[in-house]
């Protein structure tokens, strides 16, 4: 079984301690690429050296994380861009609109995802949107450049029917991740009437960890737990849902 985590942060430090173990473990789990999404600057150096590390593992994004636009957005899009000018990246991402934490910066956040979305298109990379309390803002910016050069993954998908069909009508698929295993994840309810074709598999590790490690440090080798509740929602096996699921990963990011 072939297994990627189309959304891991496996350069943070909540990995220091152990993080070769723990990219052994999601290996022996099956799970054969990490798809690695950017938060900001601080952090670029340690993406370049995971990378290094396992260059034929870890695909590497580029972007500004929604939740760390602030007062400095403009310099932190700057070597975004200039990034994107000296390598070449799986993706843009993450990127989008977060209004849980925090409205004040509403503008820049749709400033940023705005130029973010552009570029995506400029470079020909798919985008990984993070939406969080912010489907109608998101959903606005992608009509507005909605064309046959701008696909990608909603990330960590956390919203009803509707908003998935949207998505997909889009050109979007969906990051299933722990969520779809919580009690009140709600996602579990509905994800058989969508498309197989339409899904890809996450953990967004270290966060959202899927049951029994709810709560708990989230890593990539819980994946086949999401497989598993994917599989169970669809009442198929999970070397199906794996093989399909993969498949749409290998396609969005060209591997
Ligand atoms: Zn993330």
């Amino acid at each position: 079984m072939e297994l990627i985590d189309t959304h891991t942060h496996l350069y943070v430090e909540a990995f220091d301690s152990d993080r070769e173990e723990m990219v052994e473990r999601a290996k022996a789990a099956g799970v054969k690429h990490f798809f690695i999404p950017a938060i900001d600057s601080t952090y670029t150096e340690r993406m370049y050296a995971l990378e290094k590390r396992y260059p034929n593992e870890v695909h590497l994004m580029a972007g500004v994380h929604p939740c760390h636009i602030k007062d400095n957005f403009k310099e932190e899009l700057n070597k975004v861009e200039m990034q994107l000018q000296q390598r070449s990246f799986c993706a843009v991402g993450e990127i989008g609109i977060d209004l849980y934490w925090d409205k004040t910066y509403l503008k820049e956040q749709q400033e940023a995802f705005t130029r973010q979305i552009e570029w995506a298109k400029q470079y020909s990379l798919p985008i990984v949107i993070h939406c969080r309390e912010a489907f109608d803002e998101v959903f606005e910016i992608l009509e507005a450049y909605r064309s046959e050069t701008l696909y990608g993954i909603f990330h960590c998908f956390t919203g009803n029917l509707d908003q998935a069909k949207r998505a997909i009508d889009l050109s979007f698929k969906l990051g299933i991740g722990g969520v779809v295993t919580f009690k009140k994840g709600r996602i579990d309810q509905f994800l058989h009437e969508l498309p197989l074709e339409a899904l890809v598999l996450e953990t967004d590790a270290p966060y959202l960890a899927p049951v029994p490690y709810r709560g708990k440090r989230n890593e990539s080798s819980y994946l086949p737990l999401i497989l598993n509740k994917v599989a169970q929602c669809y009442g198929r096996t999970d070397l199906e849902i794996a093989s399909m699921t993969t498949k749409n990963a290998r396609q969005l990011f060209n591997i």
